[in-house]
């Protein structure tokens, strides 16, 4: 008897016909003898017009109330999955955030779990239920409900499998795996059949949207064995693991592109010990984080320093900007939302040369110009125009061999 949790993202439960489909595949499963515990999406849309709603009602509408309204969209699909199994003869029990005992800290929208009791999970199971969470949600010490981040049932459903100590945490999604790159921009992208935890993440962290960030620190930390796989056929999918000898031998596993990224260029700032502290920890006080630096040295004792915050973060972090250049003599801002920032990903990178050289001429080969550029042991980003970045995403796919042969 195996134990498997297994979440369903937002296509997978769009409507009843594929919630049916869900209840199919729950039930082949519970009758082959596993245990299942089952944490759902929204119906795909549905988290997006209950934001759009809420902006009618409010132009910044109140956190926790946006959580208490946000939470409705898995609460909807767990009850539905639930119905629909035990009208089958099934014995199945819904259970929302608070009764699956996810217990988070008390930010709202991006709440972090901080710990799990499963006992109400672990009861159902052993009386025979098959168990259906409703992901994305949890409650604060307050008893508040808040929501995990955007994607954030992914994390659900590992903490929960973490938690249970799983066999398996089974991630059925809209795609057959984890590819390449996003095979919605490339056709040519490849299915990975095995992927380390590290490079998952960084794909992830650079824009690969498969899986939400915070499931693969998650399913990294606690060692959860993770399958990523389509709802809609019976493919295996792609096993996210520890990382092994043979994974050493690709350069590069992964191209990614991320469009939420904005950029700040402060121009003329006084090149003086204590500036960029002047400038970083107003935003960090803010809770902005910043992603890439860049200051370029200009003569006459002044620099110009660019930095890269989220969308989201952007306006915020505009405000703050404008008050800092004040205060430090800096001389203009320049802003720019239309950025891309395309990456390449692969653990070979820490004993291989030449990435940076191959990545930056095929970019050069379609005359697509880097504004920034940011390396780690794996992998090195550039920031180009958004009009470019398809265009990026494919030429880098072609330049480092990964195009499935046709
Ligand atoms: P779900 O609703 O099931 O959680 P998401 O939309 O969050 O699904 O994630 C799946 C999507 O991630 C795919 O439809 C695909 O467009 C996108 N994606 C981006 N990069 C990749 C990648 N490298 N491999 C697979 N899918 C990717
Ligand atoms: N429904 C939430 C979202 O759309 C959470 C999730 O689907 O994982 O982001
Ligand atoms: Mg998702």
């Amino acid at each position: 008897m195996a134990l498997r949790v297994q979440k369903y993202g937002g296509t997978s439960v769009a409507d009843i016909e594929r919630i049916n489909n869900v209840a199919d595949r729950v039930q082949k499963a519970y009758d082959a003898d596993d245990k299942i515990v089952v944490v759902l999406s929204a119906m795909s849309g549905v988290t997006d017009s209950l934001i759009s709603l809420a902006r009618q009602a409010s132009k910044t509408p109140d956190k926790r109330e946006l959580d208490v309204l946000l939470a409705t969209g898995e609460q909807t699909t767990a009850a539905l999955l639930a119905m629909i199994l035990k009208s089958r003869g099934y014995k199945a029990k819904s259970f929302l955030g608070f009764q699956a005992g996810i217990h988070t800290d008390n930010s709202s929208g991006k709440a972090r779990i901080l710990d799990i009791d499963c006992k109400n999970i672990q009861l159902a199971l052993k009386d025979g239920y098959i168990a259906v969470v409703a992901g994305f949600q949890g409650t604060d010490d307050d008893g508040d409900i808040t929501t995990l981040g955007r994607g954030g049932s992914d994390t659900s459903a590992v903490a929960i499998a973490s938690s249970l100590k799983a066999d398996v945490c089974e991630i059925f999604t809209d795609v057959d795996g984890v590819y390449t790159t996003d095979p919605r921009i490339c056709s040519n992208a490849r299915k990975i059949n095995k992927i380390s935890y590290e490079e998952m993440l960084e794909m992830a962290i650079l824009g690969a949207k498969v899986l939400q960030i915070r499931s693969v620190e998650f399913a990294k930390k606690f060692n959860v064995p993770l399958h990523v796989r389509s709802s809609f056929n019976e493919e295996e999918g792609t096993m996210v693991v520890n990382e092994s000898s043979d994974m050493e031998s690709v350069i590069v596993s992964g191209i990614t592109c991320d469009m939420n990224e904005a950029r700040i260029t402060l121009k003329r700032v006084p090149d003086q010990p204590g500036v960029s502290a002047k400038i970083f920890t107003p935003l960090a006080q803010a809770e902005i984080s910043v992603d890439m630096i860049i200051q370029n040295t200009r003569s006459g004792g002044e620099t110009d320093l660019t930095f890269t915050v989220t969308k989201d973060d952007f306006e915020r972090a505009k405000e703050i900007s404008y008050k800092v250049a004040k205060q430090i003599g800096a001389t203009e801002i320049l802003t720019a939302e239309e950025i891309a920032k395309v990456s390449v990903i692969g653990l070979g990178m820490k004993s291989h040369s030449g990435v940076a050289a191959t990545m930056f001429q095929a970019l050069a080969s379609e005359n697509i110009n880097i504004r920034l550029i940011s390396t780690s042991e794996i992998r090195i980003s550039c920031v180009i125009l958004a009009k470019y970045a398809e265009l990026a995403v494919r030429t880098l796919h072609t330049a480092f061999g990964l195009d499935q042969e046709q």
